[in-house]
């Protein structure tokens, strides 16, 4: 079992299947994931990153196998080794501990930056209204947007949106964050300003990262382990110099030289 208490990993996939119809997207993945790990899923469209962060963040349901995040899992079997899905509110308890950022930012686009940022830990966390006011203020200044405090997100451009939706997901102080190629919708001048602010995230939190990126450079620059993925199977793993320039598998070699 795993049991973080005792040693174990923060995140586990065990054996996980998922299908969309006829479509096995993952078929018995095993997948382990200590804290304070940031780790990153590449390799081509279609090969099921995206759907791992999604299942992690409950927004899929799996139908084989378990995922455990902090020792605890999302589902168990019964007896007679049938999936039992866990209960709404146990998934949004676990849920708190997960932030995600999306590739099309996600913002309300009716409410200022500030209540972007804050309305979570008001009305999920029950932080009060000055603490969280507080917390924006310095997040908003380290994703360096300090000035679009009161601007809707309609004034500010994808870059801007992106960075406001990335402190938004730390304004619930998860342990886990989770990127979903949130480079990927930006014209290309405004991708090196978020992957700078993520990269300072990295340097200066523990927070346990699962990244899903086309961008090499980055991938290389913060992940302590790189998982290729291909079919729904990890081809390779291991850590980003070995990965990147010593890749021992042909799919990755393949992939890498279409990329790089
Ligand atoms: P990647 O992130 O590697 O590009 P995805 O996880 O997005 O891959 O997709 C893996 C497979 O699952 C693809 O074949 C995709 O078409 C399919 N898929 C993903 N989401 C859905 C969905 N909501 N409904 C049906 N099929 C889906």
């Amino acid at each position: 079992m795993a049991d973080q208490a005792s040693g174990g990993p923060l995140i586990r996939f065990e054996e996980v299947v998922k299908k969309f119809g006829d479509n096995v997207v993952l078929n018995g993945l095993n997948l382990d994931i200590n804290a304070g790990e940031r780790v990153t899923l590449i390799g081509p469209s279609g090969s099921g990153k995206t759907t791992i962060l999604r299942l992690l963040m409950t927004l899929e349901r799996i139908n084989g196998g378990r995922i455990w995040v902090g020792g605890e899992p999302f589902s168990h079997m019964d007896k007679g080794g049938k999936l039992v899905p866990a209960s709404e509110s146990y998934l949004r308890a676990k849920r708190k501990r997960i932030g995600m950022v999306f590739q099309q930012f996600n913002l309300f686009p009716n409410m200022s930056v500030r209540k972007n940022i804050t309305e979570g830990p008001v009305h999920t966390l029950g932080v009060g209204k000055d603490e969280a006011d507080q917390r924006a203020e310095e997040l908003l200044e380290m994703v360096g947007l300090s000035d679009k405090i009161d601007a809707h997100p309609t004034q500010l451009s994808g870059g801007q949106q992106q960075r406001v939706a990335i402190a938004r997901a730390l304004a619930m102080r998860p342990e886990i964050l989770l990127l979903d190629e949130v480079t990927s919708a930006l014209d290309p001048e405004l991708v090196a300003g978020v992957l700078d602010v993520l990269r300072d995230i990295a340097r200066s939190t523990d927070i346990t990262m699962l990244c899903v990126t086309h961008e090499m450079g980055f991938a290389r620059d913060v992940s302590h382990r790189v998982f290729m993925f291909d079919e729904g199977r990890i081809a390779e793993e291991g850590p980003p110099e070995q990965l990147f320039g010593d890749p021992q598998e042909e799919r990755t070699k393949t992939f890498l030289k279409a990329v790089l």
